[in-house]
């Protein structure tokens, strides 16, 4: 940012080579580097009154000294020093093991102060800290930092001070003064000191608010600037669909749309009509009837005379999706095709030609759609389904297929809006809201393992009227064959216990999609009435008549993935039923098995879930695309986000930003992460 301050740790007096490879292995090269090398935690030497402190919570207390220290030796080298200590109105005992040397300078009734770990059973501390006299503790915080190689924190305090000392006037403000005036926000200068040597928690507190507020900002121009340029200097397609057979094709469906789906329509059309590139990110609720609307505008997308493309993550729901499009699409001579990694041979060679030469109108898929070989005659429109299973970077790879098609990412993960704005940042969004007319709120209940005989008899009621049912097995993150053997196990007791009554399928993914197809249609079609099945069947699965859910260790699942699953029945007119089956040992955990029984509304559920597991977890694994912050939490400093979000917005679309002086670091930090390069080609 600053170039001063961009010259190598090698030039602060006191570090050398040896120094400075230590320094490497954290990823700090130059001074600026050195100077965000933030503190993890700190050590927190606050007094505090100790009917306010946890039991086996550090604590440091003050407190006069109320007994001779007593010391016993056990062996040569331990030992145990023990005294009490009046601490404002009670009478603690401090122990310190093997520091023998203390027990000369701890006299009676005077004050000393201690460090240790509270043990509220036995009102005693275990100290490995002490100060004699009043006032005695250096200072309230202690930064502990993150350490590689031989560096030790003392070091690098040490070392901090001197950068300090030698380059501190080089620091320079980043943020203009409008903002930093507005939100009385500490300089950048006083807000590093502040971070590695706070004096009090104001400071602290002062320190983080800054760099919470920059981060935030940084990383929204950069996302806005990202949208911006995309926008303006990427040329879209203008699709000209024809408005009267798009009015044909929805007064053909089976049903009115919803008032959102209506809206969320119009976006859509608006956009493929535009000059502009669509880059749009489709949000509803699991049967908030997205299908639908993927339908509509895809073929929208073909009566402008374009190809269009949807993209899914797995076979199964590949399958399915082409299904229902080639049923809503056939009556209007819209040819629809499936392409996944199992078609082959001959059929596959037949489709890409095809494709090639514009016969087909909309391609149906997994991944496969994007690669090369694929390619298209006139590709106008792309839309994904479950796309938070895409990163940044693959968003990307996807919208340069083609010539510069429009894209819709659709989910039916609700996302948090702290989220969407941080890892969507750069897309617009469309939000169903609104679920089909009809719908029954899923009764969900949560019963303990051991009351699995009284679950299965109630599942039974609901196949005695005829209905089917799911039991979904837990996922065991480990290992996929440990998973497959569960779902087995599972499969032989219930086949054992509904024998001559009830067919019990299988579903997992070890099988072919051949016997998987086997299986989901044994179960669409009703010959089987109970299937049992992985979390294979998370997503986008569809059988009306599947009104019983029963999924077990529902604790190892994420509440995102609970409301998914638990999507998969609730999809006809009868009342359905979900069960979990969960004895969860944490509180958070049975706070989490409750609030599933307590609503149906996936974006409640989402913000719960964001709240309990934080961001990282929230889309599981590492695919999600989620920045990291070095100081900022998007849960906790949501107010902040949303604050730099409009703030980013503004001055992005302002003229001044793009010349005044003012915002010159700003704008360097564009420049430097490559956002502007679409500016640079002109
Ligand atoms: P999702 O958003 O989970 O993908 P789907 O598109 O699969 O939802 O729709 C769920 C079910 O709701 C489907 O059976 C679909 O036909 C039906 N559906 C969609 N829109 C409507 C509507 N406006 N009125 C009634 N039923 C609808
Ligand atoms: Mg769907």
């Amino acid at each position: 940012m600053n170039p001063n301050l961009n010259q190598t740790i090698l030039n602060i007096k006191g570090i050398g080579e040896e120094t400075a490879e230590s320094f490497a292995e954290m990823n700090v090269f130059t001074i600026e580097d050195l100077l965000e090398y933030f503190p993890y935690r700190y050590e927190d030497y606050r007094l505090r009154d100790l009917a306010d402190v946890l039991h086996e919570e550090k604590v440091t207390v003050e407190g006069k000294v109320h007994s001779e220290p007593s010391l016993v030796y056990h062996g040569r080298k331990k030992s145990r020093l023990t005294i009490r200590l009046l601490v404002d109105r009670y009478l603690i005992k401090v122990v310190f093991f093997n520091q023998p040397y203390l027990k000369n300078k701890i006299i009676m009734n005077e004050t000393i102060t201690v460090t240790g770990k509270w043990d509220a059973h036995r009102q005693t501390i275990t100290a490995n800290e002490m100060q004699v006299g009043t006032n005695a503790k250096a200072k309230d915080f202690e930064p502990v930092y993150a350490l590689k190689g031989k560096l030790t924190t003392k070091g690098i305090r040490k070392f901090m001070n001197l950068a300090f000392k030698q380059f501190g006037n080089l620091i320079s403000e980043n943020l203009p003064v409008t903002l930093t005036n507005k939100y009385r926000l500490l300089n950048r200068r006083d807000a590093l000191l502040a971070m590695h040597f706070p004096q009090n928690s104001e400071d602290l507190k002062q320190a983080r608010r800054r760099f919470v507020y920059e981060e935030f900002l940084l990383f929204q121009l950069k996302m806005q600037a990202l949208r911006k340029f995309e926008r303006e200097h990427s040329p879209g397609l203008t699709l000209n669909y024809d408005l009267i057979k798009l009015k044909k094709f929805i007064e053909s469906l089976p049903f009115p749309l919803t008032n959102a789906q209506k809206r969320v329509v119009n976006e859509i059309l608006t956009e493929l009509k535009s000059p502009y590139r669509m880059n749009r990110l489709l949000q509803g609720d699991v049967g908030s009837g997205k299908t639908v609307v993927a339908a509509i505008g895809l073929y929208a997308g073909v009566t402008a005379g374009f190809q269009g493309a949807l993209m899914v993550p797995t076979e199964i729901l590949a399958e399915q999706h082409a299904e229902s499009l080639k049923s809503l699409l056939d009556p209007f001579s819209i040819r629809c095709e499936l392409l996944t990694s199992s078609v082959k041979g001959k059929r596959r060679r037949e489709i890409l030609q095809d494709l090639a030469e514009g016969k087909i109108d909309i391609l149906i898929g997994t991944h496969a759609l994007i690669q090369d070989e694929v390619s298209f005659q006139k590709l106008g429109f792309v839309i994904t389904d479950e796309q938070h299973r895409f990163g940044v970077e693959q968003r990307r790879v996807l919208r340069e297929k083609g010539e510069n098609p429009d894209v819709l990412f659709m989910t039916a993960t609700p996302i948090p809006r702290t989220l969407a704005i941080t890892v969507f940042g750069e897309m617009d969004v469309s939000i169903i809201d609104e679920m089909p007319a009809g719908r029954k709120a899923i009764e969900t209940y949560w019963a303990k393992p051991e009351m699995l005989e009284r679950v299965l008899t109630f599942v039974e009621k609901e196949l005695v009227k005829g209905h089917q049912a799911y039991v979904i097995c837990p996922l065991i993150e480990e290992s996929e064959k440990l998973d497959v053997q569960n779902a087995i196990d599972v499969h032989t007791t219930l086949t054992h216990y509904f024998q001559n009554r009830y067919n019990v399928g299988l579903m997992h993914g070890r099988l072919s999609s051949d016997e998987k197809d086997t299986v989901m249609k044994a179960f669409s079609s009703n010959e089987v009435q109970v299937l049992v099945s992985t979390t294979v069947v998370e997503v986008g699965v569809n059988v009306p008549n599947a009104t019983m859910m029963v999924i077990y260790d529902a604790e190892r699942f994420g509440l995102s993935q609970l409301h998914q699953l638990r999507g998969r029945v609730g999809r006809g007119s009868d009342q359905s039923f979900c069960i979990l089956l969960a004895a969860p040992k944490s509180e958070v955990g049975q706070e989490r098995m409750k609030i599933m029984t307590e609503t149906n509304d996936g974006f409640v559920l989402s913000e719960k879930d964001l709240e309990l597991r934080g961001p990282g977890d929230f889309f599981g694994k590492k695919q999600s695309g989620i920045p990291e912050f070095k100081i900022a939490d998007m849960v906790h400093d949501y107010r902040a986000l949303e604050t730099a979000r409009s703030d980013a917005s503004i001055l992005i679309q302002s003229q001044s930003f793009w010349t005044s002086p003012d915002y010159v670091h700003l704008r360097n930090t564009l420049e430097e992460s490559g956002v502007l390069e679409g500016e640079k080609l002109d």
